[in-house]
């Protein structure tokens, strides 16, 4: 990545109408967002089995046509389609086999047909296949019935799927089961790939306890990293996990320089709340260029984004490890994503603003599935002037349309909700009330979260 034209929060904020950071609109935090991340730029050529989930850094371009020749889609026999007349049997003698992976050789004349293995070449003159349990067959006769086929049946034409010279994957696709198998089907070993995202994260707050720590009262077990963490490798990224931070300056600035040494984003967890006695909002102002915010929304309020830049990190980081010297791939500072503690508020500011900036980071093109559309199955009470996800499960009425009833406590920190639900209702800006029966958009939990 470049050093030069990295815009400051301030700049950013100057593109946008009527920026408040007390009262911001979902739409533009996801607009911020946008303006604030960059693409990373640095290339992985990656063996196939390794590639899956990673983005693609140049079109894949087919090197020959796919299929390579015509050939049959059927086993069967194949023939001249302008033999067939309209409403009459044909009859056809057989005169050799054709299997797949060799190239028959011979010549099928007038009246004379070749049986056929399915992926076998068409011979020249040859364009129309009938299925074998369509035929009689007599000795070396066959007879094909009436009104079953049309020249150039069952026939896959040599370049059909792919074209030769032509892109069969773009840049910034993911690498999905199927585009995997699409590479391999032409010839290819390895991809050129854009190198993961190395995501940070850690929790703060003193009333959370790490697993294996004693319970205590008034202290909580730290689960937002393990949503963050399952959501982050959910969208491929590498992950660096950083634990519990306690709130005292030294361990927070550590923290902060460690992260920022060596991931392109940092997630942090935890106070950012307005009012907040702690340090975590002061170290975050100290060592970047940072937005506080409250988010018009529900849940999920607080937030704090921008960059923890690293001029600003003189600490000596926490972790040793790839940790000794700047971060080189990410001059400009990580990208800060200080979400607010509560447990469901963590993950549904991670769904609607920092899943799709950390695609946009990982340069690739693929967006967050579209949202759908399903009939509440209650009423629910709505202000405008803020958006609010309500957990909710989607099913299928007996008519076959989607339907959708809320999961329980709706509480900010009611995990057990969240963990019920199969997506969140969004109820946007400037929507009111929900009557039962109306349609609501929902946003369904896919195979990131
Ligand atoms: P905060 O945003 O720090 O004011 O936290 C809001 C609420 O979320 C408090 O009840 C915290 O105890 C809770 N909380 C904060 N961080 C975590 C965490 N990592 N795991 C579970 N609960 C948390
Ligand atoms: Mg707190």
């Amino acid at each position: 990545m470049s050093a030069t034209l990295v815009k400051s929060i301030d700049q950013i904020a100057a593109e946008l109408q009527g920026y408040d950071p007390q009262a911001l609109p979902a739409a533009d935090v996801a607009r911020f967002l946008s303006l604030l991340v960059a693409p990373v730029t640095e290339r992985l050529e990656l063996p196939l089995f390794e590639a899956l989930g990673r983005v693609l850094a140049d079109d894949v371009v087919s090197p020959f046509d796919v299929p390579p020749h015509d050939n049959s889609a059927m086993d069967g026999y194949a023939f001249d389609g302008a033999a067939l007349t309209p409403g009459t049997e044909l009859h056809l003698r057989v005169v050799g086999t054709a299997l797949a992976g060799k190239a028959w050789q011979g010549t099928v004349a007038s009246g004379e047909c070749l049986k056929i293995m399915t992926g076998a070449i068409m011979p020249a003159g040859l364009d129309t296949v009938v299925p074998q349990e369509f035929v009689t067959v007599q000795g070396d006769r066959i007879t094909v019935p009436a009104k079953l086929l049309q020249a150039g049946d069952n026939r896959r034409l040599r370049g059909e799927d792919l074209r030769q010279g032509r892109p069969a994957l773009s840049k910034g696709e993911l690498l999905t089961p199927a585009r995997l198998g699409l590479v391999a089907s032409l010839g290819m070993k390895t991809v050129s790939t854009l190198r993961p995202l190395r995501v940070a994260y850690f929790s703060t707050g003193d009333e959370i306890l790490s697993l294996g720590e004693p319970p205590r009262e008034g202290a909580v077990y730290d689960s937002n990293r393990y949503t963050v963490f399952g959501m982050l490798k959910r969208l491929g990224c590498e992950v660096i996990d950083m634990g519990v931070v306690r709130d005292e300056p030294a361990l927070l600035e550590a923290a902060f320089a460690s992260a920022a040494a060596q991931a392109d984003a940092i997630i942090t967890s935890g106070g950012v709340s307005v009012g907040e006695a702690d340090y975590t909002k002061a170290m975050m102002k100290k060592l970047g260029d940072v937005a506080f915010w409250r988010v018009a929304m529900r849940p999920g309020r607080p937030m704090a984004v921008g960059r923890i830049l690293p001029e600003k990190t003189g600490a000596s980081p926490l972790s040793t490890s790839a940790s000794s010297s700047q971060n080189h791939n990410n001059p400009n500072g990580a990208i800060l994503f200080g979400l607010p503690g509560n447990p469901v508020a963590v993950m549904v500011t991670f769904l609607a603003f920092v899943r799709p900036a950390l695609l946009q980071m990982m340069g690739t093109t693929a967006a967050a599935p579209p949202l759908l559309k399903a009939r509440s199955l209650e009423a629910m009470r709505k202000k405008p002037g803020r958006t609010e996800y309500q957990r909710g499960t989607v099913s299928r009425a007996a008519d076959g349309s989607l339907q959708v009833r809320t999961t329980g406590n709706q509480g900010s920190g009611v995990l057990s909700s969240m963990a019920e639900a199969n997506g969140l209702i969004v109820l946007h800006h400037g929507q009111g009330n929900v009557a039962a029966g109306e349609d609501v958009d929902v946003m369904m939990f896919d195979g990131s979260i």
